[in-house]
């Protein structure tokens, strides 16, 4: 998969870009973990052994293990440029009353999207009916039983901290 059909299958879906590409990122990482410690655990194998065959054929895994690998790094390494290219924005210092504010009316449909109007399936949880609503800048799940304004949807989503989030939403 590319950046670019991540992004299409969100609009497609209805799903907030960035949501989609932590969703993603998510699915990729572990299977980027396991590899590594799958060919780091075989390479061990390799210098431990004697015997030229089983050398060979543990080369001959870590070989193929290298080549699930390689898209799957190239993917999440595209996915995290696109998304810290477009919203990370390495600020110095505190963050400011003001921009707290600011962060709180950056439009929280550009976080959460509601193609169908004032209402949608929570993407907090496992939702089949739409119980999400929108309520000027913040939305309510009537499951969950929680609001969200930009600042904590965007924490829970990116699971980022306060100030992270606060950073992003400097636009
Ligand atoms: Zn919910």
């Amino acid at each position: 998969m590319t950046v670019k059909t991540v992004i299409s299958a969100a609009k497609e879906f209805g799903v907030p870009e960035r949501y989609a590409i932590m969703r993603r990122l998510a699915f990729l990482q572990p299977q980027i973990k396991h590899l590594e410690r799958e060919i780091w655990g075989a390479q061990q194998r390799i210098e431990r052994s004697s015997n030229p065959l089983t050398k060979a054929l543990i080369a001959s895994l870590i070989n193929d293990q290298e080549k699930e690998l390689r898209p799957l790094k190239l993917e999440a390494t595209a996915l995290l440029n696109h998304v810290n290219g477009k919203e990370a924005r390495p600020v110095a210092g505190k963050i400011t009353p003001e921009m707290i504010e600011q962060a709180r009316q950056y439009p929280i449909t550009s976080i959460i999207d509601f193609p169908k109007g004032k209402h949608r399936c929570c993407p907090f949880h496992k939702d089949s009916n739409p119980s999400m609503a929108l309520y000027e800048n913040h939305v309510h799940c009537f499951v969950c039983n929680r609001t969200w304004d930009s600042i904590s949807a965007t924490m829970e989503l990116d699971g980022v901290t306060f100030r992270e989030a606060v950073l992003a939403l400097q636009t």
